[in-house]
């Protein structure tokens, strides 16, 4: 099987979950799947990178923003690379561009539209597990783009779409989508399913576990997503066409 993998920033906040994240990882490529990596920078990573931006300049370029916040992702890909290939089993971080993750040029909010070549096939074809940086894409005019803040969700949402995934997993740090916000609400119950209008309805009214655009590919894709804590063990939920 194919397996698109993704973890967000607070499984990846520091070495010790970096490391937990990639036992994970490589225990799915040993079970005898090809196993995509997508990951979301460490921690708070992106709201320090636009502080420091703003220190700089009032009034940044889009085009260097998006540039200077794609670097959170493309540091943890390269950490969590380093940590699979420590672990003993070989991996290889790829950016959005070097993937082929084409996306149209609106910075800040750019749509992912299509892949490009095949570098993501071969490396696993090679026996590689292939951790791709989140959250990012390339422009036509060559420039690198991000997808709007969450957006690694799409990017592995979009990931499975185009290399025809059997599963796309997105680990968090809460075990599943509820019918409503568990912070808010004691009496709020996990859902094991729900179908992608109901997601798509919550990620808009701001539940925060699903980008909704990543919610809209998965719809159109029929994409089956997975919700999963990275910290307690469970069933998580199934984001789904209903019957
Ligand atoms: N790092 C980006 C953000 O914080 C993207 C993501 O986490 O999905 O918005
Ligand atoms: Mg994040």
């Amino acid at each position: 099987m194919r397996i698109v993998q993704k973890f967000g920033g607070s499984s990846l906040a520091d070495g010790e979950r970096i490391h937990r994240a990639a036992e994970r990882v490589i225990r799915a490529a040993q079970e005898g799947n090809q196993v995509v990596v997508v990951v979301s920078a460490q921690g708070d990573t992106t709201d320090h990178l636009i502080s420091a931006a703003s220190d700089i300049s009032a009034a940044p370029s889009k085009r260097e923003l998006d540039s200077y916040l794609a670097t959170g992702e493309q540091m943890s890909a390269c950490l969590m690379a380093m940590a699979i290939q420590a672990m003993g089993h070989p991996a290889i971080s790829l950016t959005g561009w070097q993937a082929g993750l084409m996306t149209d040029g609106n910075y800040g909010d750019a749509r992912v539209l299509r892949l490009s070549g095949d570098r993501i096939g071969r490396e696993l074809a090679a026996g590689k597990i292939v951790v791709v940086t989140g959250f990012q894409g390339v422009s036509s005019a060559g420039d690198i783009v991000t997808l709007g803040r969450g957006g690694s969700d799409t990017t592995a949402v979009a990931l499975a779409a185009f290399l025809g995934a059997d599963k796309c997993q997105i680990y968090t740090d809460v075990d599943g989508v509820y019918d409503r916000d568990p912070r808010k609400f004691s009496d709020a119950v996990r859902l094991d399913t729900i179908g992608y209008d109901d997601m798509l309805r919550l990620a808009r009214q701001g539940a925060q576990v699903l980008h909704d655009r990543c919610v809209e590919l998965a719809k159109e894709h029929d994409v089956k997503i997975q919700v999963l804590s990275s910290f307690r063990p469970g069933p998580g939920t199934m984001v789904t066409a209903l019957p």
